[in-house]
């Protein structure tokens, strides 16, 4: 295993085999999660120890291949180039309550939602639980702020990619690691029934995001594939279940298209649906996708329809887009870097 993916008692165990006390185990550990790029910057341990761990468990580190920030609003995108020449893209955003990273779960993704850049050259791999840590500590330590919340929104089904997932969420709200509490982590998915169950039974804190889309399945199917295999009826029922496992609130994602699922009706129709579900609804003007022929929603249609739902009694935000002009939403900046090289 990636040394980085250890939890601390693995870790332990490891170093005990290489005849190492526990306490010199939570030092690595504690480097490790302090974004060190090479073992010689842990200074505490000794040179031997340092050229041992190279040798048993080579270093790694995700490079930066471009870096663009907003002029507006102080976002910043990173597209970041693994181990093995595949490339994520990581962004952070700047709150009033803290600073958000939002990670890619895996290379590409084979979900195929219409609207979304991610899916266009289908899934190239997972990415591995220290792959989507180094995402967070390097983009802590490349950008010097510190970061205290994620989304796991970024490139990537994230429950499609479930067991590297889990693990990357114990390392990050490890108390000898970064100590990101699970109430500052929202997972979103685009609905994947049987692992919203396995999720639940988990008991997370964790904000669980859904992407709806649609109100309907005449409508949801003709945008998202996955619909087909879990229509909406049956992810509606998981959401209720989750619910009651977790106590804790849903969060729905609704990209507004034009002419698409942007109707008064189709808010009336959700507002029936969701009867008795404590929801809240995030409604994102769909961003432009160049591949794709689906237009984004009028200003008008969208404030029709977070007026219905919030009339119906279902509170709905409007999310503030951030970095609109450094393309930082879903798997655009990837997809230009590998059109632009191959
Ligand atoms: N696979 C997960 C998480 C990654 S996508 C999921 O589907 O939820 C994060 C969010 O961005 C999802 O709600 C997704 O539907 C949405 N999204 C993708 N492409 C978009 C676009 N072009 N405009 C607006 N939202 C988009």
């Amino acid at each position: 295993m990636n040394i980085k993916a250890m939890t601390l008692p693995e870790m332990t165990a490891a170093l005990k085999e290489m005849g190492q006390p526990a306490f010199r185990a939570k030092q690595i550990y504690t480097w490790l999660h302090k974004g060190v790029r090479s073992y010689d910057e842990m200074t505490n341990i000794s040179k031997d120890l340092r050229a041992r761990l190279q040798q048993t468990y080579p270093f790694q580190t995700p490079q930066v291949v471009r870096k663009q920030e907003s002029q507006k609003d102080g976002t910043i995108k990173y597209l970041w180039m693994l181990p093995d020449g595949n490339c994520v893209e990581t962004v952070l955003m700047r709150y009033h309550y803290g600073n958000t990273v939002c990670i890619s779960t895996e290379v590409g993704c084979r979900m195929g939602c219409a609207f979304c850049a991610s899916t266009l050259g289908g899934l190239v791999r997972r990415l591995e639980p220290q792959e989507m840590l180094d995402q967070v500590l390097f983009t802590q330590v490349d950008s010097g702020l510190p970061i205290s919340h994620i989304v796991l929104m970024g490139i990537g089904e994230p429950l499609d990619n479930f067991e590297n997932v889990m693990r990357f969420l114990e390392l990050v709200n490890s108390e000898d690691g970064m100590n990101i509490s699970m109430r500052h982590i929202s997972l979103s998915t685009c609905g994947l029934v049987p692992m919203i169950r396995e999720l639940a039974k988990r008991k997370l804190q964790l904000t669980l995001s859904v992407s709806l889309h649609a109100p309907c399945d005449e409508i949801r199917n003709t945008i998202m594939p996955v619909n087909k295999a879990y229509p909406t009826e049956e992810l509606l029922a998981a959401c209720r279940d989750y619910y009651k496992q977790t106590g804790r609130r849903i969060s729905f994602e609704y990209a507004m298209i034009h002419g698409v699922n942007d109707r008064v009706e189709d808010a009336k129709l959700l507002l029936k649906r969701l009867k008795g579900l404590p929801a809240h609804m995030n409604l994102i003007p769909l961003n432009h996708v160049e591949e794709s022929p689906l237009k984004p929603s009028t200003r008008a249609a969208v404030a029709a329809f977070q007026k219905t739902l919030e009339d119906g009694g279902v509170p709905a935000t409007v999310r503030r887009t951030l970095g609109g002009d450094i393309d930082a939403s879903c798997g655009q900046l990837r997809r230009k870097y590998t059109k632009e090289h191959v």
